[in-house]
């Protein structure tokens, strides 16, 4: 069999979704499976349309996910150029062959004539589609038109009898009525041609062997199938993917969230996790596993494991998956991630120099166990970074209004100032010697003391988080809140106004 060949053909009209992000990585998983090439095709036929920052906007969220491919514009390739606006001789030549034979012609009628014969259409109850009227124009007609300077564009004459099949490989066998069809435009009166006309001739110029694409374009597929006859080429196969749903069952939009792909990385997520979680809308290895590395992912993917019905977009599933990435991921690594986050809120300096840097790594390696996202580290984590936090509800109700509370932090704040060395054991002997002293439990001393130091009543474990905050601001901290709770500050806020 020959190489396999897929492709993504995005249309730069604004930011990559997550739609197409999940087409992506399909067709890209399929190709890198199959031992096969991916290539990137831009399909900018949209003049009006298409920007290049929604070019650079593609590329970015294709690099952020880790899907290279082989060809395409930037990379170059045996089949470029790969930007449509930059094929339009290629078009033309195909355009030219079927006016030649017989199966498009050109039609002069205006977008008002259009619209006025489609309404009579509609209100007969019939499928406003166009109704011929210019395919019988005869070559003097043609003539006369075009003397007047009439504008036009091409339509291509379907073959209206019978029924078109479209063989799915995700989908199975799939008929189209072929008298539904209208002649549709393959040239626009601007020149360019439609994505029907470009698509059907590159996927075969291209020679690409799988079209693997969103489920939206299957009844597309009766066109491109008609063309491809038409022109003489040989078609591709064909694999649509499922929708993908919000999680209320109804077709994702920006109800369900973000559906830019890009501001998941905005709001945590690890690149790794969302390509894992992308992966599983809609196909299944097979087994019940969920967390996929890239390798196993392109180890186990087949078109055979992708699913007829719709796929769900469950953040909270993507939320878990990136935890669950988070845990295992390398604490440098993290560092690196969420470094300049914390440079733009101001938490840590320009130039952080080795010993700062040893020491978030080990902030981020006491916290990676409990978070979900990047936007954790900082959020939650802000008491490592600086004075200036929050007391939550729970914090203030839970402990800080309590009366005896105060005192307890005073002397805490005096028995841990007085210590030598500033680590784990020295603070977890302090604390639990005080509390021996004081003949409470310890737990008395260590949540209003997680409180007072970090605003909040979890976290990880307390001397090893107080171990990473400077001495003298852990004191401060205490003596701070001590006074905060006797001044009657710490009471718990009124709904609305408080921190959690
Ligand atoms: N440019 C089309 C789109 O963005 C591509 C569809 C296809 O893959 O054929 O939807």
């Amino acid at each position: 069999m020959s190489e396999v060949r897929t492709r993504f053909a995005p249309s730069p009209t604004g930011n990559l979704h997550v739609g197409g992000a999940h087409t992506a990585l399909f067709a890209w998983l399929f190709a890198r499976h199959e031992g096969g090439r991916f290539v990137l095709r831009i399909e900018d036929t949209d003049e009006v349309r298409s920007t290049a920052e929604s070019l650079a906007a593609i590329y970015d969220g294709l690099h952020w996910l880790g899907i290279d491919w082989d060809e395409g514009p930037d990379v170059g390739g045996p089949h470029g150029p790969y930007i449509q606006s930059e094929r339009l001789d290629i078009y033309e030549e195909h355009i030219a062959r079927l006016i030649e034979s017989g199966r498009a012609y050109r039609c002069y009628c205006t977008p008002e004539e259009l619209e006025e014969r489609r309404e009579i259409m509609r209100a007969r109850g019939l499928p406003p589609r166009y109704d011929g009227k210019c395919r019988a124009l005869t070559a003097d007609e043609t003539r006369r038109l075009d003397a007047q300077g009439r504008e036009f564009c091409v339509r291509f004459r379907v073959d209206d009898q019978g029924v078109t099949i479209v063989e799915d490989l995700v989908r199975g066998e799939v008929a189209f009525e072929n008298a539904l069809m209208g002649d549709f435009v393959i040239q626009k009166t601007s020149g360019y041609p439609t994505y029907h006309l470009a698509v059907v001739v590159d996927d075969y110029l291209m020679e690409i062997t799988h079209v693997i694409r969103a489920e939206e374009h299957l009844p597309n597929t009766q066109a491109h199938l008609q063309l491809m006859e038409a022109l003489g080429l040989a078609p591709p196969q064909f694999a649509h993917l499922p929708l993908i749903l919000g999680t209320d069952r109804t077709k994702l939009s920006k109800r369900h969230g973000a559906i830019n792909l890009m501001d998941y990385r905005e709001q945590g997520f690890l690149p790794e996790a969302m390509r894992n979680f992308l992966a599983l809308i809609g196909w299944s290895p097979g087994t019940d596993e969920e967390i996929l590395s890239l390798d196993e992912l392109i180890e186990k993917f087949t078109l055979e494991g992708v699913s007829r019905s719709p796929g769900v977009f469950d953040l909270e599933k993507a939320t878990w998956l990136n935890g669950e990435y988070l845990k295992r991921a390398d604490a440098e690594y993290i560092a690196d991630l969420i470094e300049p986050e914390l440079r733009a809120e101001g938490l840590i300096e320009e130039d952080l120099g080795p010993e700062r840097r040893a020491w978030l790594v080990a902030v981020v390696e006491l916290m990676k166990e409990r978070t979900r996202l990047l936007t954790d580290f900082v959020v939650w984590g802000r008491y490592f970074f600086t004075d200036d936090y929050l007391y939550d509800n729970r914090a203030r109700s839970k402990w800080l209004s309590r009366e005896e509370v105060p005192e307890r932090l005073e002397l805490l704040a005096d028995r841990l100032e007085g210590l030598e060395s500033w680590d784990v054991d020295s603070i977890e002997g302090a604390i639990r010697g005080l509390a021996a002293e004081l003949d409470v439990g310890a737990a008395k001393l260590i949540h209003p003391c997680r409180a007072a130091v970090t605003g909040q009543t979890v976290g990880p474990s307390l001397f090893d988080l107080l171990a990473l905050v400077p001495q003298k601001d852990v004191v401060a901290r205490l003596r701070r809140t001590a006074e905060l709770g006797r001044a009657g500050e710490l009471e718990p806020l009124p709904e609305g106004d408080a921190a959690d």
